[in-house]
């Protein structure tokens, strides 16, 4: 039998958890893991809510960010991204550490019109009249002014086959500024609207965020990439030659790029920042020049092994779900930030130490030797290992010929004959 779920966004927990279990059968200890991480005051942050789902959280250690040392909390399901990110870190430290540069933090949202005949001189217009436009976008958010913040310009552009967006460039101080943005596009689409006798499509923020660039650099003496049998510069050398393969190469700068964004949205998540955003912009920024290319770069002259990443990163330290979520807040005490460039500045960096963690480790011994040992203990612990018995599984295991699934089964069956 089908459970009714019409009306589902009207009942209550109670009475959501008993459509559930009769839809899926659900047995009271599975029931029960829905209460054992519900939190009430959760239903204000999302609909239909049933439960949390925790994440594993912890901490990246050995950054220098621009002269600061910082510990940094991750959250990821993924072993290995947080030892990387900290052995990253640590290489960068003994080469003097990552600097960063931030010269902007703008958020652009669009109105977008349709149906425009002569986009030239609506595109005329709309500059002519930019500074009533302007006070009017500060007008639908006038908190945002007495902070410091507000609209700063527009841009109209002509999007072709009768599309014309017009930008707005919003000061959003330490938010993320989605919200605040969205309603005084909506007011300037009005107002647009009225000026330009233009039908107006929508209006939204855009997360090709290009007014909220950050960028980390490092310079490693060759030396401390030495790994093995490999000496410090041909890792160095390996590294470029890795960074150049991104360049040019899609299918490897998806992977290049993935890699990057392991530690930045764990930093986003345990910070309370909206991490598809983050994903959004940096994979279209990535493709800025035509071609979808790693967004770090790494280059060697024999002695020094030069990074650099740059991408936006518009993250905010209030608003959104921060105020209510009180990891997130203490988070931001651990990372020591005090303004959303401060958070900007250590993420990019966690980029770029993630990133050179997993180019070194892919030049050399390759990634799974370092992955191995979690991935291991998961194998161990999904396959029905107790804690007592768990040790003695990941030493066969290690030296079994197969390392799944079935393999594990059978050892611990084995060992508990
Ligand atoms: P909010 O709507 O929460 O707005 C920011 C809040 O922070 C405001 O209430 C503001 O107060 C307050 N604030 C306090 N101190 C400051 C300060 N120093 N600087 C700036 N604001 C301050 O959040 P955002 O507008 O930042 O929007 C972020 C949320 O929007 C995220 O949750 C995101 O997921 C979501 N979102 C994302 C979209 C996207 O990425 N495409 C689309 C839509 C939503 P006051 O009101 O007094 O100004």
């Amino acid at each position: 039998m089908t459970a009714d779920f019409r009306h589902f966004y009207q009942k209550n927990w109670d009475e959501r958890v008993a459509i559930v279990a009769e839809q899926a059968h659900l047995t009271p200890a599975e029931q029960a893991l829905f209460k054992q991480y519900y939190v009430p005051q959760h239903h204000e942050i999302i609909e239909n809510y049933l439960t949390d789902y925790p994440l594993p959280m912890g901490l990246a250690v050995n950054f220098v960010i621009d002269g600061i040392n910082r510990i940094v909390p991750m959250v990821t399901e993924e072993p290995s991204v947080i030892a990387a990110a900290s052995n990253g870190a640590k290489i960068m430290k003994r080469g003097g550490g990552i600097t960063t540069t931030l010269n902007q933090r703008e958020m652009i949202g669009q109105v977008v019109l349709e149906k425009v005949s002569d986009p030239a001189a609506v595109a005329a217009m709309v500059t002519k009249h930019a500074s009533t436009l302007l006070t009017v976008a500060n007008e639908a958010h006038p908190s945002l002014e007495k902070r410091g913040g507000g609209a700063r310009r527009i841009r109209p552009r002509v999007l072709g086959q009768g599309y014309l967006s017009i930008d707005l460039f919003v000061d959003v101080q330490e938010a993320m500024g989605a919200n605040m943005l969205n309603s005084m596009l909506e007011a300037v689409s009005k107002a647009i609207a009225v000026m330009t006798k233009q039908d107006s499509l929508m209006s939204i923020l855009s997360n090709y965020a290009t007014a909220s660039l950050v960028k980390a650099a490092c310079d490693i003496p060759v030396e401390l990439l030495q790994a093995g049998r490999y000496s410090g510069e041909l890792v160095a050398q390996k590294i470029a030659s890795a960074s150049m393969v991104a360049h040019i190469d899609p299918y490897r700068a998806a992977t290049h790029n993935k890699g990057i964004m392991n530690g930045i949205d764990a930093v986003a998540i345990a910070s309370g920042n909206d991490w598809r955003a983050l994903e959004s912009g940096a994979h279209a920024y990535a493709v800025k020049n035509g071609q979808y290319r790693g967004m770090s770069r790494w280059m060697t002259n024999g002695k020094i092994l030069h990074g650099e990443l740059e991408m936006p990163l518009p993250v905010g330290i209030v608003g959104g779900s921060i105020k209510i979520n009180e990891l997130a807040q203490l988070n931001q005490r651990l990372l020591g930030v005090k303004s959303a460039g401060d958070l900007e500045r250590i993420m990019v960096a966690v980029g770029l130490a993630q990133n050179l963690a997993a180019l070194r480790a892919l030049v050399t011994t390759g990634i799974q030797q370092g992955h191995m040992h979690l991935q291991l203990k998961t194998l161990a612990m999904a396959a029905g290992a107790t804690d007592d018995e768990l040790s003695t599984v990941l030493q066969r295991l290690e030296l079994a010929p197969q390392q799944d699934l079935a393999t594990t089964q059978r050892i611990i069956t084995e060992l508990r004959q």
